[in-house]
């Protein structure tokens, strides 16, 4: 297992980062309640709302601190230095030789037709963590991704900082909506058993929350892809097990294409996520 760092800086010190992370926090809210006002309702916000602006804000800065450096032991009573036995790995990069990278696509909230196209024409494996909302309303989008061979996981039922809750809120919030994909998708056999914390922000209780629901492995990322940009933890170049976040947002065509043809000069495959781990 590679325990690197999404993307950031690296030679960073973890306090500094953590000092980052409450700054950004206070935009974010800042960001969440302007983009509330301009929506000014439901019908805006399920296409790109302020949860969707959150997300892409925070993870893609990857302003997530070091787990050893979360000032968070006196508030859970859990330190990340002892997991449960049976506490699924948390897993940045995938520790392999191969030249592949992996494609995961966060939240749900803009079913892109395009980017539909684009997975089908270029028959990428992809893999998909979906909030609740997203599936109640675009249920039968991700079927369409479903029925390519691609699988759905959880991403929490409403992306809160799982950090922030304690074990049976993050096992609600995980397991529950394991529960909901299974009910949805369980059919086809298209629900998988990985977990991606929102913001990429999981602590010693994440793990025993998540193995409640035999989650088998918390999945951070070392790339991402917005604005038709990919941003590597580790550089510019390709290394193997790269894993690459993405969003169901109207940028996704784009970052695809982008992921797409980095593979493709680098000599990297797309593979299967779910074959690796
Ligand atoms: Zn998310």
């Amino acid at each position: 297992m590679t325990n690197t760092h999404s993307p950031a800086p690296t030679h960073h010190h973890p306090h500094r980062d953590i000092h980052v992370r409450r700054k950004n926090r206070r935009r974010l809210i800042a960001l969440a309640a302007t983009a509330l006002v301009l929506a000014g309702g439901a019908t805006v916000a399920t296409a790109v709302g302020p949860d969707t602006l959150r997300e892409t804000f925070r993870e893609t800065v990857g302003s997530t601190p070091p787990l050893e450096s979360k000032d968070d032991t006196a508030q859970t009573g859990h330190t990340d230095h002892a997991p449960a036995p049976d506490a699924p790995p948390v897993i940045h990069r995938v520790d392999t030789d191969d030249r592949v990278i992996f494609v995961t696509i966060d939240d749900g909230h803009y079913p892109s037709e395009q980017a539909l196209d684009l997975v089908t024409e270029h028959e990428m494996p992809v893999s998909l963590f979906l909030n609740a909302d997203p599936v109640r309303l675009h249920a039968s989008y991700f079927e369409e991704y479903i029925a390519l061979g691609n699988t759905v996981h959880t991403h929490t039922l409403s992306h809160p900082d799982l950090t922030q809750h304690g074990v049976a809120e993050q096992r609600a919030e995980i397991c529950g909506m394991v529960d909901l994909l299974k009910e949805r998708f369980g059919g086809s056999g298209a629900v998988g058993s990985l977990l991606r914390a929102p913001y990429g922000a999981s602590d010693g209780n994440t793990a025993e929350a998540a193995a409640a629901c035999e989650t088998t492995a918390v999945v951070h990322w070392s790339g991402t892809a917005e604005d038709g940009k990919v941003s590597l933890a580790h550089g510019n170049e390709l290394v193997p097990g790269e894993i690459i976040l993405t969003h169901f947002t109207d940028d996704l065509p784009a970052n695809l294409q982008q992921i797409q043809q980095l593979a493709d000069e680098a000599d990297f495959t797309i593979a299967r996520l779910e074959d690796y781990l």
